[in-house]
This record gives C-alpha cells, sequence and structure tokens, in this order.
C-alpha cells in the first residue's frame, strides 16, 4: 500500500512509498483493530519534521510515515475488541503511545516526564498518511457516522480541549471559578477550536490575532459570537481594558513574546494556558518585577500543555457534535484546503508555506 513519509534528518525529503499493509496481529491479544484511512490533517508539526527540525523513525527504519491529525473507519477487529468499535465505526486515533513514567502508566502519557516520547506520525511511531493502520483498540475513539465530513478535526481539537480541560481542573482551587471571559491568543485551527470550545462552554471569547478582520477567521470567529481583535489594531491591554478582564488567556499563536504581555494582562485569580511549540531562541526584555508582583498578589497561574489525553478525545467527540447543533455548517468553513489523494503529496508542503487557508487536509480515501 502507498504511504507518504520523510527520512528523519533530512530536510525536504517527503516521498511516496510502496509499505507493507498491516495486519491485525501486529497487536498481541485480539486487540487489534484494522483501520482504513479516510483523511488525515497536516499542520506546522508536518512543515517541521520535512525541514527535519523534528521527528525520528522508528527504530530499525530510515522513514517515518507522517501524518497524526486522523480520521479512519474500522475494517476489521481481533477477537476481544469491544463491541463499540465494530467494522464500519468511524474512529480517530490518538497519537501519543505510553512510555515509562508513573504518567504514562495511568493513561496519562499525554504529561509523561520521560525524555523520550512515542508519537504516532511525529517520534519514533509511523503515522496515518497510508492507506491501513493497526492501532490496539484502547487508543481509538469511536464518532457518530454523523461526523465523518468533519472528524479529522478531532486531533487537533483534543488538544484545545487538553488545555481548557487543564484550566478548569487547576482552577478548582478557587471552589467557585466562573470564568466570564476568556481571551485566545491566534486564530489558526487551535485559536479557532479553542474559541469554539469556550464559547461551548458559555464563555465569552476574545480572539487576538494578527490579521486585520474581516477575513476568513475573523468571520468564523464572529460566526461563534466571539470577538475578534487585531493586534495591528489593539494591544493585548487595550483588549483587556475594553473586553476583560480575562479569567482564561489561551495561548496559540507559536510566538513567544506574546506570553508575557499576556501574563501581564491576565485577570486576578486567572489561568493562562501556552501551547505553542516554539523552536527558536527568540529573547525579550519583560516587565519581570512587574508580572511576577501580578502573579503574587493575583494569585495567577500559568500552566503549559502539550498532546492530549482519552479523556480530551472523548470531551472533543462531545463538542464537535455541540458545534453540529449550535452552529451549523462552522466546522466544514475550517476544511479549506484538499489535497485529493496520496499521489498529490507534492502539493502539501506548499499549502502548508502559503499558509492562507485554514486546515490543509489530504482525502486519502475517494
Ligand atoms: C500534535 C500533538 C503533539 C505535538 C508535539 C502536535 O502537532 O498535534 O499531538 O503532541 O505536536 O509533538
Ligand atoms: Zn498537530
Amino acid at each position: 500500500m502507498k504511504a507518504i513519509a520523510v527520512h528523519p534528518g533530512r530536510p525536504n525529503s517527503m516521498h511516496l512509498r510502496e509499505v507493507p499493509k498491516p495486519d491485525l496481529r501486529d497487536v498481541p491479544g485480539g486487540n487489534g483493530v484494522l483501520v482504513k484511512v479516510l483523511r488525515v490533517g497536516v499542520d506546522g508539526t508536518d512543515r517541521e519534521i520535512n525541514e527535519a527540525k523534528y521527528g525520528q523513525a522508528p527504530p530499525g527504519h530510515d522513514y517515518l510515515i507522517i501524518g497524526h491529525e486522523n480520521l479512519g473507519r474500522v475494517a476489521d477487529v481481533g477477537g476481544d475488541v469491544r463491541p463499540s468499535l465494530r467494522p464500519g465505526t468511524l474512529v480517530v486515533a490518538s497519537v501519543r503511545r505510553p512510555g515509562g513514567s508513573v504518567y504514562d502508566r495511568i493513561g496519562l502519557q499525554d504529561l509523561t516526564t520521560d525524555d523520550v516520547y512515542f508519537e504516532r506520525g511525529i517520534n519514533l511511531m509511523h503515522g496515518f498518511l497510508t492507506e491501513f493502520y493497526v492501532e490496539d483498540a484502547a487508543y481509538l475513539v469511536p464518532l457518530p457516522p454523523s461526523l465523518e465530513h468533519v472528524g479529522v478535526l478531532l486531533e487537533p481539537l483534543s488538544v484545545a480541549e487538553k488545555g481548557i480541560n487543564q484550566a478548569y481542573e487547576i482552577q478548582r482551587r478557587l471552589k467557585v471559578w466562573q470564568p466570564r471571559c476568556a481571551a485566545v491568543l491566534g486564530a489558526g485551527t487551535i485559536g479557532l477550536l479553542a474559541t469554539l470550545a469556550l464559547r461551548l462552554r458559555g464563555v465569552d471569547v476574545v480572539c487576538y490575532s494578527r490579521g486585520e478582520p474581516p477575513y476568513l477567521n475573523s468571520i468564523l470567529v464572529e460566526q461563534l459570537g466571539a470577538t475578534y481583535v487585531s493586534s495591528q489594531q489593539a494591544s493585548q491591554r487595550e483588549a483587556a481594558d475594553e473586553h476583560g478582564p480575562f479569567d482564561l488567556m489561551f495561548e496559540a499563536t507559536g510566538s513567544s513574546a506574546l506570553v508575557f504581555e499576556a501574563a501581564e494582562v491576565l485577570a486576578k485569580n486567572g489561568v493562562l494556558v501556552l501551547s505553542g511549540v516554539t523552536g527558536g531562541d527568540e529573547r525579550i526584555e519583560v516587565n519581570a518585577d512587574r508580572i511576577n508582583q501580578g502573579f503574587v498578589l493575583g494569585n495567577k497561574v500559568m500552566v503549559g500543555t502539550v498532546n492530549a489525553s482519552r479523556h480530551d478525545f472523548v470531551s472533543g467527540v462531545d463538542d464537535l457534535i455541540g458545534a453540529q447543533a449550535r452552529y451549523p455548517g462552522w466546522l466544514s468553513q475550517l476544511l479549506t484546503t484538499t489535497v485529493d489523494g496520496l499521489e498529490r503529496w507534492r502539493e502539501i508542503i506548499p499549502h502548508l508555506e502559503r499558509n492562507s487557508g485554514i486546515k490543509v487536509h489530504v482525502n486519502v480515501a475517494k
């Protein structure tokens, strides 16, 4: 079968190759599920893997099949697989697999303290930009048939869900926390999905991003009843004075400088969630005393978040269903840019580099 792969460590090595079709028995003990891949989204992580800034091949292989934002349909199951994964079911596989830390051992490998982590399509494990994969049933999340068109958004949504779920978990310290207003920094896929998840929780949202409105991303923000503010028109401070205070702030721009401005404007008792993986080495001057004093006197929290647990995928499914009910047609507007078939792999990187649409995705099955 065909797969899109790279040679990790070698820049611009993306290629189409023939790989062996996996077998149910690759997973020991009757828990294997053979999944036919329908659609796979691509993002900045895939771009960085192709640039050889990130990613490792599985042991014994000189290539890595890429693709981690997946949607597929169960084709066959081992004898011990639960009935909710019967053939025909739509499924999304989570990305990270357990290592050895205590968190991994309780199913929270997204919080691993190991130095090495195992992520399908990213690090040490093949991904989903191929025709079929086999996975342990434990790592598959079933979706209702109504999500066939938009289910490929579940993995990026799970990243936003984790950040928000962690924020609520942390804020249980406050006993009566009721976030009124949130700021989402960034209006890319993760920022838009975080805005959605917060709106579905009844929170007012200001989405703060670079682009000057109106453009598709700002229109999508407003369709959710949220407010779009361009950084070309207002500072975070001005946005907070006009719309805040921000009880929750979610950083999803990938620009670390914005984090310190956010730390300054975050409300008392507020929580600032950081999700941007910044690979560079930018240095800036910050108002250290003011930020520190604000955190101390205001009992504020700043937390980083990566990947997602099974719970975050499951709350993501609920939110995809909620989005279809409350904002019909909204999710499919995110799927702006289609690559039609694995054979057209050469279109992937130019689409990601142009950065003009929102979600670039590959239709693997026609
Ligand atoms: C993926 C996450 C992953 C992270 C770090 C992101 O693009 O969506 O699942 O944990 O990259 O590798
Ligand atoms: Zn990703």
